[in-house]
């Protein structure tokens, strides 16, 4: 037991090993991306290195108006963004990112898009987005367990376990260490939660809300 808890206290890692394991891999990341222990990672600038080309949704043309109004406006909330099937003649994928997420879940998305390639997950099946007289846009889909690494890791790589419990400790909130790391608040308590900080983050905020 003695072992396992300097182990942990050692490497910096989450209890339990599948969340280790995409700890290890987030941690690769972050080494790939140069980016300094506790400091936000920029996934743009990883972006390239995933041989991913990020474009605006403004570039995309051939969508209707009623497309790009449903996109934009209804349909908004029920996208944030996904790579293209369909690799461009150099090789690269395009990554399209709804432009209504702002930088905080827009960093997330893409952080779970460049995490597929770094960790080789092959797409199961093509997904058809839009269909218009020039043919289908189509959107890569993976397996669910897949789906819940890529997710995982990304947020694993802008929120690392270490800064996460340091700042926790120091009893920071989850807006302060959102705003630290550029993501959402909920990107945070997601952390917390799946590395167990969630207990000790209720405990070490200064006027404990209700405990949960
Ligand atoms: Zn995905």
């Amino acid at each position: 037991m003695q072992a396992i808890i300097q182990r942990m206290i050692d490497h910096d890692l989450p209890p339990g090993d599948k969340w280790r394991l995409f700890e290890l891999h987030a941690l690769g990341f972050r080494d790939f991306a140069r980016v300094r222990s506790g400091a936000p990672l920029d996934p743009f600038g990883l972006a390239k290195f995933a041989n991913l080309l990020v474009i605006d949704f403004e570039q995309i043309k051939g969508l209707s108006d009623e497309t790009r109004e449903h996109l934009l406006g209804q349909g908004s909330e029920k996208w944030s963004g996904g790579a293209c099937s369909r690799p461009l003649p150099d090789g690269r994928r395009l990554v399209i990112l709804n432009p209504n997420h702002g930088r905080m879940r827009t960093n997330a998305t893409l952080m779970e898009e460049i995490s597929h390639v770094f960790l080789g997950h092959e797409p199961s099946r093509l997904n058809v987005v839009a269909q218009n007289a020039r043919g289908r846009t189509v959107s890569r889909d993976y397996r669910k367990a897949d789906e819940e690494a890529a997710y995982a890791t990304g947020a694993a790589a802008l929120v690392p376990f270490s800064s996460l419990r340091r700042f926790v400790l120091e009893g920071q909130t989850s807006p302060q260490i959102a705003k630290h790391f550029r993501v959402s608040r909920e990107l945070v308590e997601y952390r917390l939660k799946v590395t167990r900080l969630w207990k000790t983050y209720k405990a070490a905020q200064p006027n404990s809300e209700r405990r949960e």
